[in-house]
């Protein structure tokens, strides 16, 4: 046997690779088990091949693949009874092949070490990314072939004998390096069997299955399968059930609420992919877990990091991906420009919007039901993928005040006629809080108009969108001026004033509103009994600075004061008496601002205990009434009365 022995150097260029290897790698050391366990899976497929055309005719046995550690030996195993290698495999795949493919890989990536994508099959080499040493041992499938056993030390010499392995198949130890102990623990190798493993196609066993047996976990006989080897995206949807999705969703995220609706992938041409996308529920946007849609490539786990595979709003779907079209072993930039990579994400995009469309079509009251929790979701997509808003606003809901949902269309006509103003534009009412608007969304709906909520993170943006997308229309908040305003229906007439006297105005006013915001004093006529004044907030500039504190960047614009628009009304007695008397300190003044800023949620801290001082007084002189300046003026007379 001794004189049998090869020795050979491996044909890199590199002296000793290994170390290279080791330090590229640095993050990614785990994948060594996913690339060893991937090698014996693919040596079992191949003999099964083999069986099933013929070529093959012995006894095939029951096809798996063993994980053994010996945590005290530090040794790790990973056994199959798939083809096997001869001698001369073992030459020209190990010892060629591998050794230049790692030995390129290095010599095309050594500049880029962040660029790499860190999911690359480098094969059988990455086992050196944690062992100091390897052997296989390995007997092919092929008639009168000889065991052999090749060992590393991980310099680039090898050595290559025979050996006495009876069983067909290949056995691969790694010798742990003192660095990478911690692979040698069970709990290690139990984690990393589940995330990379869980769904390849042949058993991978590893240890025994237990028990509780008066009170502690005991080994039993039966193998520790660690993986689901037909998962659900690999069969037919017609094969599968509701409660199948769901279950499937459960193991992936355990932790997760029910899934809203599945989208299950299946295609095979101009590029192969299948799998299971997942509506989560989505509350707030802050909580939203992105990288949650694994990708597979043949059933083998390669990554969470789908960000260049997908586009950004579809990173908010769970799921599973899988395709071998995917290239694994580039970097990230180049993903995006990869003409299959591009393919792949246009379809996912255009089954997304055929599934939704079909919930919208086939079942409304399901897709209203849901709405809230997917709303987020649609409206990101529209504002950020121009196909899929096309498609959208077929389906996307509009929500209004009374919890009513209505297709975008739909919405238009059904407020077509009470809501057209005078340039025949179509306005839409929103308001984006139904707690502290609601006095403003009241005044609209007893005017006969309807009300839309628009409260999600989003929704400035998409009030924006929908402007640009729905034909002659507009959106108003309901708060952004008078009720008699917000839809005006003729070229409105103002009262006539001089400029001095606007300037007097704007000046009385100005005198006894809250520091620190921009007022714009505007004379209306709005009606003898309509509100003395009213405090409303222009809707573009709101808009401006909502947008821009939210796409960020633009800090400019947030750090904007808040513009208000003071509506006057001219034609209210109160006014008329405040305007005759034009003096800042007069408390009617002062009390008619108040209850302005008051509706609108605007009065606090010391303006608020003033405000309550001044009504109590008012009370105390008055006998209740609470038109207290008029009790001043009219007293004399009731003195006389008395
Ligand atoms: P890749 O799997 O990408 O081809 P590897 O470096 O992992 O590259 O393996 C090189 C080759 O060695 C494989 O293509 C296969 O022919 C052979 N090989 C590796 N592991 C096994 C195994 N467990 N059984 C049979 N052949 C194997």
């Amino acid at each position: 046997m001794e004189e049998k022995t090869l020795k050979g150097k491996i044909g890199v260029t590199t002296e000793n690779i290994f170390p290279v290897i080791k330090q590229f790698l640095y993050s990614d050391h785990e994948i060594f088990l996913r690339e060893l366990v991937a090698n014996a899976v693919d040596a079992s497929q191949k003999m099964k091949t083999l069986a099933s055309n013929g070529e093959f005719k012995g006894e095939l046995g029951e096809l798996k693949v063993r994980i053994e550690l010996d945590e005290e030996a530090k040794t790790l195993k990973v056994i199959d009874n798939g083809i096997g290698m001869t001698e001369e495999e073992v030459d020209r795949y190990i010892n060629q092949i591998a050794f230049s493919s790692a030995g390129e890989f290095l010599e095309k990536y050594k500049d880029q070490v962040s660029g790499i994508i860190g999911h690359f099959g480098l094969g059988f080499y990455s086992a050196f990314m944690v062992a100091k040493n390897v052997t296989i041992e390995t007997l092919s499938w092929k008639e009168g072939a000889h065991a052999v056993k090749w060992s590393c030390d991980g310099s680039p010499e090898y050595s290559l004998e025979p050996c006495d392995k009876a069983e067909r198949g290949t056995v691969i130890t790694l010798y742990l390096d003192d660095d990478s102990q911690e692979f040698a623990t069970k709990g290690k190798i139990e984690y990393l069997l589940g995330k990379y493993c869980k769904f390849m196609p042949v058993p991978v066993v590893f240890g025994k299955k237990t028990e509780w047996k008066d009170g502690k976990s005991v080994e039993t006989d039966e193998d520790n399968v660690i993986n689901s080897i037909v998962p659900i995206w690999t069969k037919a949807p017609s094969e599968l059930k509701d409660e199948d999705y769901k279950d499937f969703y459960h193991k992936l995220y355990p932790m997760e609420e029910e899934p809203m609706f599945w989208i299950h992938l299946n295609v095979d041409y101009p590029f192969n992919l299948t799998g299971v996308l997942y509506f989560p529920k989505i509350k707030e946007r802050m909580a939203i877990d992105k990288n949650k849609i694994q990708l597979y490539c043949n059933q083998m786990f390669v990554t969470d990091h789908v960000d260049n595979i997908v586009p950004d709003f579809l990173t908010l779907l769970h799921g599973v991906i899988d395709s071998p079209d995917i290239p694994l072993n580039v970097s990230r930039s180049y993903l995006q420009s990869d003409s299959n990579v591009k393919k792949i994400s246009t379809y996912i995009t255009k089954k997304v919007a055929d599934r939704l469309e079909e919930i919208f079509k086939e079942h409304r009251d399901q897709f209203e039901e849901k709405w809230d929790n997917i709303k987020l979701f649609i409206e990101y997509g529209m504002l950020s993928d121009e196909k899929f808003c096309e498609r959208a606003l077929k389906f996307a809901l509009l929500k209004n005040t009374d919890g009513k949902y209505f297709a975008i269309d739909d919405y238009r006509s059904a407020i077509e006629t009470a809501q057209t103003d005078k340039d025949k534009k179509v306005v839409f009412l929103y308001a984006t809080n139904a707690d502290t608007q609601y006095s403003w969304i009241e005044q609209a709906k007893n005017q006969g108009y309807d009300v839309l909520l628009m409260d999600c993170e989003l929704d400035s943006h998409f009030v924006n969108l929908l402007e640009q997308k729905v034909k002659d229309c507009r959106f108003a908040r309901v708060d952004s001026d008078s009720v008699q305003n917000l839809i005006p229906k003729e070229d409105k007439v103002k009262p006539e004033m001089s400029d001095d006297d606007k300037k007097a105005l704007d000046e009385l006013f100005k005198a006894v509103l809250p520091q620190g915001n921009d007022y714009f004093v505007e004379p209306q006529n709005l009606g003898e009994t309509a509100a003395p004044v009213v405090i409303a907030q222009n809707e573009f500039m709101r808009r401006y600075r909502e947008m821009s504190s939210i796409g960020g960047g633009m800090n400019f614009y947030g750090e904007m004061p808040k513009s208000y628009n003071i509506l006057v009304n001219m034609e209210n007695p109160l006014i008329g008496r405040i305007w005759a008397k034009r003096d800042k300190e007069d408390n009617l003044l002062k009390q008619v601002v108040d209850l302005a800023l008051l509706s609108n949620g605007m009065l606090s801290g010391k303006a608020l205990a003033e405000f309550v001082a001044r009504s109590e007084k008012i009370l105390a002189e008055g006998t209740g009434s609470c038109s207290a300046p008029a009790q001043e003026e009219s007293a004399p007379e009731a003195g006389e009365n008395a």
